[in-house]
């Protein structure tokens, strides 16, 4: 096996015992695994770790890749990363996984009977390192995950936004969700935007689970559901704290979703021009 990244960081560096993804250095001994493709390893290296190699890399195999989900060859590799930092490492699979589900959705479904209506990527994956101070100004550089444009009118202009929630539940009815949560900042940020461009905003929700082939794992995208943030706002139930964390979320009755194979009917009636037309007319209303 041809495993070519294999820089170390050793010991006697300033970094040993730090958090890879902290950009300061911030102590931490909790050897974390990651099973890699070389791309990954180094895309990880110099965009979330600081520029810090692994700590070890093991022998090349023969499997998923937990980064871009791929089936190719891999070798585990670890660095000292902290239980907190680790969490979204591990999340970037699964937001990887999503985006492409979205796209591949979004081809198959929608673009058949609307090849006019572009969906682009706005900010969906951020790797990057977690700079102290500066969270708040750099994490999120988008508010909103997509946009869409219509290139059959001048100037191709974006007229409608999707923000992209993932998750392991689906939204059908026997086997979902009870509740589907969003953050309230992510609300705001979402209606923030919508009142500053003046068109509407979609939320998606794709069912993202997990595929084992030990020992290594890969995310995979399996169903899209759609709602608008007018209906997702009145199947509100309730806010409340969040469990375990410091932030607040909405709580939302799973009905306001409807599967994608859905979407193209509303699209065909324009629905959007109306939700614009309502946002211009009504507003949108804020969270309790
Ligand atoms: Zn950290
Ligand atoms: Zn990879």
């Amino acid at each position: 096996m041809s495993i070519e990244f294999r820089d170390v960081l050793t010991p006697d560096s300033p970094f040993w015992e730090k958090c890879a993804r902290h950009q300061n250095l911030s102590t931490s001994r909790n050897i974390a695994p990651l099973f890699l493709c070389d791309e990954c390893a180094i895309r990880l290296t110099n965009d979330c770790f600081n520029q810090r190699p692994p700590i070890y890399h093991g022998q090349g195999l023969v499997g998923y890749c937990g980064l871009c989900n791929e089936w190719r060859e891999i070798a585990l590799r670890q660095w000292f990363i902290d239980p907190i930092c680790l969490n979204v490492v591990y999340g970037y699979p699964k937001s990887i996984a999503a985006c492409k589900l979205i796209f591949e959705k979004w081809h198959e479904i929608v673009t058949p009977h609307f090849p006019n209506l572009e969906l682009q990527e706005i900010d969906v994956v951020q790797i990057e390192p977690f700079i102290p101070g500066k969270r708040s100004a750099l994490s999120k550089k988008a508010a909103i995950d997509f946009q869409v444009t219509d290139n059959s009118l001048e100037g191709k202009p974006v007229v409608f936004f999707i923000e992209l929630k993932t998750g392991p539940s689906s939204l059908l009815d026997d086997q979902g969700m009870r509740e589907f949560q969003l953050d309230v900042n992510d609300y705001v940020d979402i209606v923030n935007v919508m009142r500053a461009e003046e068109k509407p905003a979609y939320v998606f929700h794709a069912q993202v689970t997990e595929e084992y082939s030990l020992p290594t794992k890969r995310s995979i995208g399996k169903a899209v559901w759609w709602t608008d943030i007018f209906t997702l706002r009145a199947n509100l139930k309730q806010v409340r704290h969040r469990r375990g964390e410091d932030k607040d979320a909405g709580y939302y009755d799973p009905k306001a979703f409807h599967l994608l194979d859905t979407f193209p009917r509303h699209l065909g009636a324009k629905g959007y021009l109306a939700l614009a037309k309502r946002l211009s007319e009504e507003g949108i209303a804020d969270l309790p």
